[in-house]
C-alpha cells in the first residue's frame, strides 16, 4: 500500500552527481538488493541516512531514522558506509568514497572534537572556533614519539621534518581554505612544533614572534572572521646540519591595501591603527598628536571599533615586545607609529572649493600640519602634492590643478602607498634579524599561508587575483597528487592508463595566453590612458568569446569557469586596481621628508619603476613614473612562489569552516560540502575513484577472504587463492588489477566480500 508514504520531490541529485558517474551501477544494484544503508537528500540540502524496504522498477521505499518513510526515485540514493566504518581517521578506508560520506564522517569526528581528518596524502582541519585540548608540549612529544598516531598539523610537520632529514631536500607545507577557516592558526601550530624540535639557538623565539607582528600591521577584523589575514605569506624555515633551526625568510603577496581608506560597514581597518590609539604611552601620545580612534576618518567609517575578546591596548604590548625580539629599535619603532599616525591624520585632510571654480586646496587644520609634522616636511609642499599635478605637454612643464575627487584620490593614494610601503619595510626589518645564508641548505621548510578561493556575490580585481593564484596551486596540488598515484600503480605494475586525470590547465591558459589572455588584455587596456573598465569588458569579450573557459556576461561583467566553479567578475575598478598610480608629486614630496622612512619608501618606489621591465608599461599624463601592473608583479610573484614550491616536497593541509558565525558546535553541511569541492578534496576523492582506490596485498585479501572459496584452489599461494576469489564473486575484470604486491579495485568492490564474510 503505497498510499500511506510520503512522496516527496527530490531535488535534483546534482550533489551525488560525482558519486554516481563511476561504476556506478553495479555497487548500487548490489546495495540495493541487500538493503544496504543509503544516504538520501532532502530537500534542505542535508543528506539523510536511510534503509530501503523495498525497491520496484526505478523506485525504492525507505526508512528514516525517525520512523518516517518515503518513496525515492532509486538512482538518487548514494550508498553509505557500514557503521563500523563511523570517524575513520582517513577518508581513504571509506569502502564508499561519496560526498555525503565523507561529509558524514568528518561531521561524524568534529563532534568529538577530532577536527582532523586524512583523506588520504591531505589532512583536512575543521575549525573547532574553540579550544580543543590537542596541543602544547606533551602532544608535541607525543607525536615526536610517535605515541599517537591521529592525524594532526604535528604529525604532519613531523613527516615534513622527517624527509627533509632523510631526502635532504626542502619540503612545503601549504595551507589553504578560505577566510576564517583556520590558516593562519593552523600555520602557528607547524610553526610551534618546527620551534619546538629545532628550537636551541634562540632564534625559533624571534621567528614565533614575527607573528603577532605580521598580524597586528596585515590581519583585520572583516565580517568573516576577526581577525583576517589581508595578505598571503610565505615562512621559509632553515635548518643546520644538526637540525636546529638557523634562520628563516618571510614573503608576502599582495597586501589589501584599499582597508586603509576604506572599509565596510561592520568591518575594521589594521588591527595596528586600534592598538596605537588604545595602547599608547601619554609620552608617545603627545609627540604624535593621537587621538582616539574614532576621531580618524579612516577609522570611523566603519562604525566598529573593538573586537569580542580582544583587548587593543594589551595588543599594543604585545607588538611592541615583538618588535624588539626581532631587533627593530626603540627609536625605528617610534618612526613606525609617526608613519601610522601621519596615515590616519592624512584621512582627516579635507579640501575646500577654491571660488567658484572647480579644483580645490587642503584645508589648513590639525590634519594637515600633523601629516606635515609626522613625516617631517613643508605643510606648503604638502598642499601642492595633495592639490596639484606636474605634467608634461609637449615640451611645456605644466602644473595641473586637480578638482574635489581627484584631490582626495590623491591623498588616499598617499595614505595607501605610506602604509604598504612601511609594511615591506617591516618584513624587510624582519628578516634582517632572522637572515640566513645565501646557500641553499636543502634543510628547510616552508609554510604557506594563502588566501583561498573566493566566490562572492559580487567579485572584483581581488578575487580575480587571488583565484588565479588559487588555479596555479590547485594544479601544483593536483599534479602532486597525480604524481603520487602514478608511482604506486608503476611501482606494481599496475596500467596506469585506465586512470583518467583532469587538469585545469585551460582555465590557467585563459589567465595567461600572450596576447589574448586575462591579464595581457587587462594590461594592454591599462596602458591606454582612454582605456576604461567597459573598454577592457568588451575586449574580452571580443577576444576570448571562443574559450571554453570564459563567458562574456551583460554590462561589465564576465564569468571564468574555475576549477572550483564559476565566477563572475565584475570589472569595475579593474584598470584603477592594476594601474595603482602614485603621482610622482607624491613620491617626490615623500623624497623631500626630513624623517627617513618616507625618505625609504620615495626611494623604494623609483626603484621599483626603474625596474628592468618584464612586462606591458603604462603612462598615464606623461609625468607619472613608469611602473609593473598590480597583475603582472602578482604574476611575477606567483611564478617565483611555484618555482619555489616545485623544487619541495609538499604536505598540503585543507582548513575547512563549518559555520558561518564563527561559533563552536556548528556543523552545516552545506557550507562544508561547497569547501570541500573548492579545496580539491573531493577531487583528492576523485583522482583516486577514478583510479583503484581500494588495495589490499595479497596476503591479506587470500588471508581474509580465502575461507568463503567454496572449492579448493590447487595452489595454496596467495595470488592464485586471491584471484579465486575474484572469481568466484564474480568481480569483473574491469574493477580490478593484480599488481605485483597488491590488488587494486575500484570503489566499493571490496564491500560485495565484506559483506558475505560478515554474514558467514
Ligand atoms: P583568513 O583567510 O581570513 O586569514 P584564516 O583561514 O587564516 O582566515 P584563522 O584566522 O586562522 O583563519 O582562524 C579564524 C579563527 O578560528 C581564529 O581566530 C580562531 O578563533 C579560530 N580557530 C582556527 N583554528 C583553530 C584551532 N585549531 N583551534 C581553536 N580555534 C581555532
Ligand atoms: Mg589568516
Amino acid at each position: 500500500s503505497n498510499e500511506d508514504l510520503d512522496s516527496v520531490a527530490l531535488p535534483s541529485p546534482s550533489v551525488s552527481a560525482s558519486s554516481s558517474e563511476h561504476r556506478w551501477g553495479d555497487t548500487t544494484s548490489y546495495a540495493v538488493k541487500k538493503k544496504l544503508q543509503f544516504w538520501f537528500l532532502l530537500p534542505n540540502g542535508n543528506w539523510e541516512l536511510g534503509k530501503i524496504l523495498s525497491t520496484s522498477g526505478a523506485e525504492s521505499v525507505i526508512a528514516l531514522p525517525n520512523d518516517k518513510v518515503l518513496k525515492v526515485k532509486t538512482e538518487t540514493l548514494v550508498p553509505a558506509n557500514p557503521d563500523i566504518l563511523d570517524g575513520v581517521d582517513d577518508l581513504m578506508q571509506l569502502s564508499y568514497l561519496n560526498e555525503p560520506s565523507v561529509l558524514y564522517n568528518l561531521q561524524y569526528r568534529y563532534n568529538q572534537d577530532m577536527i582532523y581528518t586524512k583523506a588520504g596524502p591531505v589532512l583536512v582541519a575543521v575549525n573547532p572556533f574553540k579550544k580543543v585540548p590537542l596541543y602544547g608540549d606533551e602532544y608535541i612529544e607525543a607525536y615526536k614519539r610517535k605515541t599517537i598516531e591521529s592525524p594532526h598539523v604535528y604529525a604532519i610537520t613531523d613527516t615534513a621534518i622527517r624527509e627533509m632529514i632523510r631526502d635532504e631536500v626542502n619540503q612545503s607545507i601549504i595551507i589553504s581554505g578560505e577566510s576564517g577557516a583556520g590558516k593562519t592558526e593552523t600555520a602557528k601550530i607547524a610553526m610551534q612544533y618546527l620551534a619546538y624540535l629545532g628550537g636551541g639557538s634562540g632564534i625559533e623565539y624571534e621567528i614565533l614572534k614575527t607573528n603577532p607582528i605580521l598580524e597586528a600591521f596585515g590581519n583585520a577584523k572583516t565580517l568573516r572572521n576577526d581577525n583576517s589575514s589581508r595578505f598571503g605569506k610565505l615562512i621559509e624555515i632553515h635548518f643546520s646540519e644538526t637540525g636546529k633551526i638557523s634562520g628563516a625568510k618571510i614573503q608576502t603577496f599582495l597586501l589589501e591595501k584599499s582597508r586603509v581608506v576604506q572599509c565596510t560597514e561592520g568591518e575594521r581597518s589594521y588591527h595596528i591603527f586600534y592598538q596605537l590609539c588604545a595602547g599608547a604611552s601619554p609620552a608617545l601620545r603627545k609627540t604624535l598628536n593621537l587621538k582616539s580612534a574614532s576621531e580618524y576618518k579612516y577609522l570611523s567609517q566603519s562604525d566598529c571599533y573593538s573586537i569580542a575578546g580582544v583587548n587593543d591596548a594589551e595588543q599594543f604590548c604585545v607588538v611592541m615586545e615583538a618588535l624588539d625580539v626581532v631587533h627593530i629599535g626603540k627609536e625605528d619603532q617610534h618612526s613606525v607609529f609617526a608613519m601610522l599616525a601621519a596615515v590616519l591624520w592624512l584621512g582627516n585632510v579635507s579640501f575646500i572649493v577654491i571660488d567658484n571654480e572647480d579644483h580645490v586646496e587642503p584645508v589648513e587644520d590639525e590634519g594637515l600640519f600633523n601629516v606635515a609634522n609626522l613625516i617631517g616636511c613643508d605643510v606648503e609642499e604638502l598642499k601642492k602634492a595633495l592639490s596639484t599635478r606636474k605634467m608634461k605637454v609637449g615640451n611645456d612643464n605644466i602644473v595641473q590643478k586637480l578638482k574635489h575627487s581627484q584631490a582626495i584620490d590623491t591623498r588616499d593614494a598617499l595614505a595607501k602607498s605610506i602604509y604598504a610601503c612601511l609594511f615591506e619595510w617591516l618584513v624587510e626589518q624582519i628578516n634582517k634579524s632572522l637572515a640566513v645564508g645565501k646557500r641553499r641548505t636543502g634543510r628547510a621548510i616552508s609554510i604557506l599561508d594563502i588566501y583561498g578561493f573566493e566566490s562572492f556575490d559580487r567579485n572584483s580585481f581581488e578575487q580575480f587575483c587571488i583565484n588565479y593564484a588559487n588555479e596555479r596551486l590547485q594544479q601544483h596540488f593536483n599534479r602532486h597528487l597525480f604524481k603520487l598515484e602514478q608511482e604506486e600503480y608503476i611501482q606494481d605494475g599496475i596500467d596506469w592508463a585506465k586512470v583518467e586525470f583532469e587538469d585545469n590547465q585551460d582555465c590557467l591558459t585563459l589567465f595567461e595566453k600572450k596576447p589574448l589572455g586575462l591579464l595581457s588584455l587587462l594590461d594592454e587596456e591599462s596602458t591606454f590612458p582612454n582605456g576604461t573598465d567597459l573598454t577592457f569588458a568588451n575586449k574580452l569579450k571580443q577576444h576570448l568569446n571562443s574559450n571554453s573557459s570564459f563567458k562574456g556576461e551583460r554590462d561589465k561583467a564576465f564569468t571564468v569557469s574555475h576549477y572550483a566553479g564559476e565566477v563572475t567578475y565584475d570589472t569595475t575598478g579593474f584598470l584603477e586596481k592594476n594601474r595603482d598610480l602614485l603621482h610622482l608629486d607624491s613620491i617626490q614630496l615623500l623624497s623631500s621628508c626630513s624623517c627617513h622612512l618616507p625618505q625609504i619608501f620615495a626611494s623604494n618606489m623609483l626603484a621599483q619603476s626603474e625596474k628592468p621591465v618584464v612586462g606591458p608599461l603604462y603612462k598615464s599624463g606623461g609625468a607619472d613614473s613608469q611602473k609593473l601592473s598590480v597583475a603582472t608583479k602578482f604574476k611575477g610573484q606567483l611564478f617565483q612562489l611555484m618555482q619555489r614550491l616545485e623544487s619541495t616536497t609538499p604536505h598540503f593541509i585543507r582548513c575547512v569552516k563549518p559555520n558561518n558565525l564563527q561559533s563552536p558546535r556548528l556543523y552545516e553541511q552545506g557550507l562544508v560540502l561547497q569547501q570541500l569541492r573548492c579545496c580539491g578534496v573531493l577531487e583528492v576523492v576523485r583522482i583516486s575513484r577514478s583510479g583503484f582506490p581500494t588495495r589490499m596485498s595479497h596476503q591479506k585479501f587470500a588471508r581474509r577472504y580465502g575461507f568463503l572459496l567454496l572449492e579448493n584452489v590447487a595452489s595454496q599461494d596467495p595470488l592464485s587463492v586471491s584471484v579465486a576469489i575474484l572469481h568466484q564473486f564474480n568481480i569483473l575484470p574491469e574493477m580490478y588489477q593484480v599488481g605485483y604486491t597488491k590488488l587494486f579495485f575500484r570503489t566499493g568492490q571490496i564491500g560485495v566480500l565484506e559483506d558475505t564474510r560478515n554474514r558467514t
